[in-house]
């Protein structure tokens, strides 16, 4: 056994790259608070995370399938939870802080409406003269304004850390509004142009990577995508060749093979992630996580990995979420929204007391409306409407 001292040590105790976001040095909350004796700030955020409201109605809110067409489609929650998995275990590969990527892969879709990308597209319509409706700028709505879970603030009042990698995308017109609330905030890299922490970097790609995959597996699942039709896609199609040759016998299990050609082609993503990152971290010469933030977008594929990934999702695009069977839900669901909107402002005394006092009108019914499950909203609409939809 080699002496103590010819152990290769991690950079620090907690195994911290020096340019992971260190709690340590965190730039703090909005209202301070003293720090709890037995967890670092960012462990304290995604402890407030699991325990919000919005992440509970994860579990009823569709991510491509809706939530009542079967129970083992992915939703909101369990695409969350793969996220904080595939962001969690990068991390700890390349010394980043699996607190942090744990707790902004966790909210990263908080803000999203009930029945996915249609529902925000519908509410986007209906808010077009009022701000628009982004559900990035709604997750973080929902951590720093509409979760009441505290006396003394409103939100969850997370670390500054943490709200900017929920903040993943921004218009210049919004950011602009943001900075003047919180000068040199969450909002200012957007017109800086620079970049987050590392770690929220990491939750945007391990975002792409999980449902990447698993929009296959339920694809295949619902039946709408086959297992042939998957040779369109290089990347899948060279793990789906290795496995079928690997295992013959296994024909009449051909989920088997699913499963192990994602398998390793997660695998060989995660590894491209880990290699590209480290190389482009070291050729950048950053010492510090501040230094991240100034030297471009460090975590990514390699070239070849980023086209590979571009075409699958290009597949998806055209045979899932475009499938005849998938449209036909979102024509349905964004009826649903825009439905439910109209008729909440025509009488906001239909809405939850809180939202009914509201001065902001347009923007309490769109916050309503988002924050509620695909199954609440259906009933809802039917209540208000009469009328049964999906
Ligand atoms: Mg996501």
């Amino acid at each position: 056994m080699p002496a103590a001292a010819e152990v290769p040590q991690p950079p620090n105790a907690a195994g911290l790259s020096p340019w992971a976001s260190h709690p340590s040095q965190t730039r703090g909350r909005r209202h301070p608070e003293l720090p709890a004796p037995t967890r670092n700030d960012f462990q304290r955020d995604r402890d407030r995370i699991v325990h919000s409201t919005a992440f509970r109605r994860l579990v009823y809110k569709t991510q491509v399938f809706l939530n009542h067409e079967g129970d083992l489609f992915r939703t909101r929650l369990t695409h969350s939870l793969e996220v904080a998995q595939l962001g969690r275990s990068i991390a700890r590969a390349l010394g980043l802080n699996e607190d942090l990527v744990e707790a902004i892969a966790l909210a990263h879709d908080l803000g999203h409406t009930p029945f996915g990308h249609a529902g925000q597209d519908a509410l986007h319509e209906c808010m077009q003269e009022h701000g628009g409706f982004e559900h990035n700028l709604q997750s973080l709505r929902v951590v720093d304004q509409l979760e009441e879970r505290y006396p003394d603030f409103d939100g969850l009042n997370l670390s500054f850390e943490t709200r900017e990698g929920i903040l993943k995308h921004c218009s210049r017109s919004h950011a602009l509004a943001i900075d003047v609330v919180e000068p040199g905030g969450v909002a200012r890299r957007f017109l800086d142009r620079t970049q987050p922490s590392l770690e929220a970097q990491l939750c945007n790609l391990a975002d792409a990577i999980a449902y990447n995959a698993h929009d296959i597996d339920d694809g295949v699942r619902s039946g709408l995508l086959s297992l042939d039709q998957m040779q369109e896609v290089p990347l899948f199609e060279r793990y789906r060749q290795q496995v079928i040759a690997e295992y013959p016998q296994l024909a009449e299990k051909p989920r088997r093979w699913l499963y192990e050609s994602t398998r390793r082609m997660l695998s060989e993503q995660v590894y491209d992630v880990i290699d590209t990152t480290r190389a482009a971290i070291a050729a950048a010469g950053v010492r510090t996580a501040d230094e991240a933030r100034l030297a471009g977008p460090l975590v990514r594929f390699s070239q070849d990995m980023h086209t590979k990934s571009a075409q699958l999702k290009q597949f998806l695009f055209a045979h899932l979420y475009r499938h005849p069977q998938v449209m036909h839900t979102t024509v349905q669901a964004k009826t649903a929204v825009r439905e439910l909107f109209e008729a909440y402002l025509a009488d906001p005394l239909e809405l939850r007391a809180e939202f009914a006092s509201r001065a902001d009108r347009h923007r309490a019914v769109a916050d309503y409306i988002a924050g509620m499950t695909d199954r609440f909203a259906l009933r809802e609409h039917e209540r208000l409407t009469g009328k049964r939809l999906l």
